[in-house]
């Protein structure tokens, strides 16, 4: 028999949170610990705690693979670049023209750099409150920007240069 999340979550005590935040409202944000109904006292929204430790889990989860999305833009960056080298290097005069086949890696690196470097954005699919928990890794937006143009150019420049 496997275990899915649904029957983990019914084993689970009923109040137990294992997140590093309180549980919030869905509608305003309000922390919803110890409260005696599943009602917000704040917006008036009712809530299932089911839903909002779902998403707690999800928030959580986002979180952490943020802090490793300026390791990926990074690496993606050195992808791009070392593309552009590679197609530089097939222009040179002494080159044969055969070569140029390389460009279609060139296209391959170009789409792995905007994939990585976009990953920096994901950071706005999370509530403003939960990214003070990216901790001091908070997505480099400029790096981010740099490898998805970079990226960009890499899918566009090579058929000019022909
Ligand atoms: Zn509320």
């Amino acid at each position: 028999m496997s275990l899915t999340y649904d029957h983990l979550e019914h084993l689970r005590p009923k109040d137990e949170w294992r997140f590093p935040f309180p549980p919030t409202c869905g509608t305003c944000g309000y922390n919803l610990t110890g409260l005696p109904k599943n009602r917000c006292p704040e917006c008036g929204t009712a809530f299932d705690m089911r839903e909002v430790r779902r998403k707690a889990a999800e928030t959580w989860a986002l979180v952490l693979r943020l802090q490793h999305v300026n390791h990926d833009a990074r690496l993606g960056l050195y992808i791009v670049l070392g593309a552009w080298a590679m197609v530089g290097l097939t222009r040179l005069p002494i080159m044969p023209g055969i070569l140029r086949w390389l460009d279609l890696l060139a296209i391959g690196a170009g789409m792995l750099g905007m994939v990585l470097g976009s990953q920096v954005f994901k950071v706005r699919r999370i509530p403003p409150w939960a990214r003070a928990y990216i901790g001091d890794r908070e997505p480099d937006q400029l790096l981010g920007v740099w490898t998805l143009l970079l990226g960009l150019s890499l899918l566009i420049a090579p058929w000019w240069l022909m």
